[in-house]
């Protein structure tokens, strides 16, 4: 069944079929803004149809990132102007349809209609997208990717986090595991600052309250300083990388030892922190 629920005053939600996607948006009298619409095309013909009366001044569709199962909504959404940061436009886009052709395969999808994405509003930092009510800013938030970004909603107490924050996914680091840290950080700060109510993650359910929100916060930055600490001292010691490999693969993530389910993206992390590693110490 088709819903778009509202959690807070002009902030909505749609969750997908796929992944425990969650579609953001945000819904102003005169302007509108959809954050990551998807996935498929059924799902989102139903959500152009939901926002085809909404016929605003100011409308903006936003992508969290270069994910393939963020990038599928802007054919559906031709009239809005499209916002991504800057590192968008150097993704490898040839790897993100090659996924997103497997993932459509394995879902028995069909969308004939896709085409990568094109930008017309880029960012560095921060970027301010004014509305005749409100305000949204989105501020860069590397480390999942390089172009990762936040939305944020600050008189609303609304972070939408992309694929930072998940409570479905695993803290995966595919571009920098110190800038992803340090984004972790700036949620921490966001929230004291904002006093922030909900953070709406790409994928899974809603975090509410500041101490939810902050253990979400924290227990990822636990798991991040424990995988680079321990990679750096380790690799320092001269072991081997597959004998760092073999600790950090016994490593806790929540108060306990990784599953077969997150192993793979684990695995994928101990790659990256230990190539980080051998980079610290050139
Ligand atoms: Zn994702």
């Amino acid at each position: 069944m088709f819903e778009i629920d509202q959690f807070q005053d002009n902030c909505y939600l749609f969750k997908s079929f796929y992944w425990f996607l969650n579609s953001g948006f945000y819904l102003e009298e005169d302007g509108w803004a959809v954050i990551d619409p998807g996935f498929s095309p059924s799902e989102l013909m139903q959500l152009r149809e939901y926002m085809k009366d909404k016929d605003t001044s100011q409308k903006y569709l936003i992508y969290t990132h270069s994910d393939f199962d963020h990038i599928t909504g802007g054919y559906y959404f031709p009239e809005a102007q499209k916002v991504a940061q800057a590192s968008f436009e150097h993704c490898s886009k040839d790897a993100q349809v090659e996924h997103l052709r497997e993932a459509d395969e394995a879902c028995e999808i069909e969308r004939p209609d896709f085409v990568f994405p094109s930008i017309d509003v880029t960012f560095e930092d921060k970027l301010d997208l004014q509305f005749p009510k409100g305000s949204i800013s989105l501020l860069a938030a590397p480390g999942h990717t390089r172009d990762s970004l936040f939305v944020l909603i600050k008189d609303k107490g609304v972070l939408f986090s992309g694929d930072t924050l998940s409570d479905n996914e695993f803290p995966l680091v595919m571009y920098n595991s110190d800038k992803y840290i340090e984004t972790l950080k700036m949620a921490k700060s966001l929230v004291e600052k904002y006093d922030l109510k909900y953070v709406v993650p790409g994928h899974g359910s809603i975090a509410k309250g500041s101490s939810e929100i902050l253990k979400r916060i924290d227990v990822d930055i636990d798991y991040l300083e424990n995988l680079t600490g321990q990679a750096e001292d380790l690799f320092f010691q001269g072991l081997a990388t597959i004998e760092i490999k073999d600790v950090l693969k016994g490593m806790h993530y929540k108060g306990d030892y990784v599953g077969e389910e997150l192993m793979p993206a684990h695995e994928r992390n101990i790659d990256l922190v230990i190539e980080e590693a051998g980079d610290k110490l050139c």
